[in-house]
């Protein structure tokens, strides 16, 4: 066991703080990653302060990470010492289910294997990214393309591909009409890529304060939706509207955002239920749909797309001692727009 230094969460209120945690021994098919950036994604917050369930603490949360491969078990084919490597949301899957099969492991009939807060095969909970280093199965290990800043990376190992995947799943690109509804970590992300795939995008954001940047970043309009009159404007307007926002959101205002057979994907995890009423998708028959993060080839598919486009999130990067402090302010939405640790300040 190889012992390392971590930041976790004692308890589901407590701050976080240094400690050590051990990952197991680099076996045939494992790769050792020297950790250099660990993103952090409102996830982790939900995940500690049990807004989706009840977690065991202390927990090592982090599940966009970047580094260098330090060392490959005998069997290892696919990253060799030296290798800039990511890990996402998953350490592993069942490999063998209808879905692992399809490469679609995110939804593994058996339950994937998080990279926290999940038991993993050898019956210890899995502890994430804000830490030195991971020990990972080759088949869940990524590729970082030489083009892609290397700190500016690390998120999109989730907020990247969990935006382009329901992109691509529903299509956007010319001629399609794309809001993305909170712009934080998530939805700049899916600005960018949507913009690169050719859609006409909107965001929708409470305020105007990030419209400079949306713009930027590739929007072609930006809304507000703490402005009724926002509502009224873009009735029966969009193709696809992606809702990443963190909290509940009125589904009824959005719903009726879309045009015909338009579709509003939900990747933002609120903890409460959104009630829905069905004459709000009978009308124009629209659709409500989820999407959760993308398989193993599809995140290496936007890894190399992300190179090929010069898509790089916008990050601020920061020391492990600022990580409470950074989750404040990502509560506040105070980010531009994505928090990345630089993991030797772990030490
Ligand atoms: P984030 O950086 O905090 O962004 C969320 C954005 O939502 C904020 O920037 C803000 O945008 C808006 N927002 C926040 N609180 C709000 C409120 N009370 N009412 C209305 N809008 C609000 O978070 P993130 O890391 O992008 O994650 C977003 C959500 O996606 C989280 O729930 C996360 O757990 C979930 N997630 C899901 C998946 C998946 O697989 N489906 C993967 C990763 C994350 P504006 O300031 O522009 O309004
Ligand atoms: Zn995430
Ligand atoms: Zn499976």
């Amino acid at each position: 066991m190889l012992t390392v230094n971590a930041f976790a969460a004692p308890s589901s209120s407590d701050l976080l703080e240094p400690v050590t945690i051990t990952r197991r021994d680099v076996g045939p098919k494992d790769v050792l990653i020297e950790i250099k950036y660990s993103g952090i994604c409102h996830s982790d917050i939900h995940t500690v302060r049990e807004d989706w369930g009840a977690v065991q603490h202390p927990l090592v949360v982090g599940h966009e990470i970047v580094g260098l491969v330090a060392e490959v078990g005998a069997e290892v084919t696919k990253h060799a010492v030296g290798d800039r490597v990511g890990v996402g949301c998953m350490v592993d899957s069942c490999r063998e289910c209808e879905n692992c099969l399809a490469g679609e492991e995110q939804y593994c009939l058996n339950g994937n294997t998080g990279t926290y807060n999940v038991v993993d095969s050898d019956g210890r909970i899995t502890q994430g990214g804000y830490s030195t280093h991971i020990v990972v199965t080759e088949d869940f290990v990524l590729s970082i393309p030489e083009a892609l800043d290397f700190a500016a990376a690390a998120p999109l190992l989730c907020a990247g591909v969990t935006t382009y995947s329901p992109l691509r799943y529903w299509q956007a690109g010319p001629g399609k009409k794309v809001a993305i509804v909170g712009m934080g970590g998530l939805g700049h992300m899916a600005v960018k890529i949507a913009d690169v795939m050719g859609a006409e995008v909107t965001v929708l954001s409470r305020t105007l304060a990030k419209k400079d940047d949306g713009l930027r970043l590739g929007a072609d309009h930006y809304f507000a939706t703490e402005d009724p009159e926002t509502f009224n404007v873009l009735k029966n307007s969009f193709d696809l509207i992606l809702n990443t926002v963190s909290a509940p959101v009125e589904l009824a205002s959005y719903l009726a955002l879309l045009r015909r057979n338009g579709t509003m994907v939900n990747v933002g995890a609120p903890a409460e239920p959104l009630p829905l009423h069905v004459f709000n998708i009978m009308e124009n028959r629209r659709s409500f749909a989820g999407s959760g993060i993308g398989g193993i080839r599809e995140t290496q598919e936007m890894l190399n797309f992300c190179a090929e486009h010069g898509i790089n999130p916008e990050t601020e990067l920061i020391e492990a001692a600022y990580i409470n402090e950074a989750w404040k302010r990502l509560l506040a939405a105070d980010v531009r727009y994505r928090f990345v640790i630089d993991a030797h300040t772990f030490a």
